[in-house]
């Protein structure tokens, strides 16, 4: 079964009825190649669907993200929306450039959650963190560009 096939099962199984909207809205989600932001995940909808409408999508969002079909995860101002890794729980790189989100697995942060709760006591949420930067496509671009 593909990505989307198993949230549609997934949904199935906890007895919700699957509507168009609903089957279109993780399509959506999964085909666009993670952390979409609602208008995306509208405009993709609409393309196949001309009469999905914005509240139906945020309606629908909410709901997957209710039963852990789908993550959000908040992006600077702006809150994205991905199928829930499988594999657990990851952090998100995002370029300030394209505003592209890259995962980062949980075992690169690892280091700095020991140091936080060894040296400060702090017990940290790095559940919704992210670490702004450049990508390297558009580090590379931008080489290109100033030379
Ligand atoms: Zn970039
Ligand atoms: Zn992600």
């Amino acid at each position: 079964m593909s990505e989307p096939e198993k949230a549609v099962e997934a949904l199935r199984a906890r007895g919700f009825r699957l509507t168009p909207q609903r089957v279109m809205v993780i399509a959506a989600v999964a085909e666009g190649g993670r952390h979409m932001g609602v208008d995306e995940v509208l405009q993709r909808a609409r393309a196949k669907y001309p009469y999905m409408d914005v509240a139906t999508v945020y309606r629908t969002l909410h709901l997957l993200k209710e039963i852990g079909i789908v993550t959000e995860v908040a992006i600077g101002d702006r809150l994205h929306y991905e199928l829930t890794d499988a594999q657990g729980h990851h952090h998100h790189m995002v370029c300030r450039t394209c505003h592209g989100a890259f995962n980062l697995s949980p075992h690169y942060l690892e280091e700095f959650r020991r140091t936080l709760t060894q040296e400060f006591g702090f017990a940290p949420d790095l559940d919704n963190f992210a670490i702004g930067g450049v990508c390297s496509q558009c580090r590379t671009q931008g080489q290109g560009a100033a030379s």
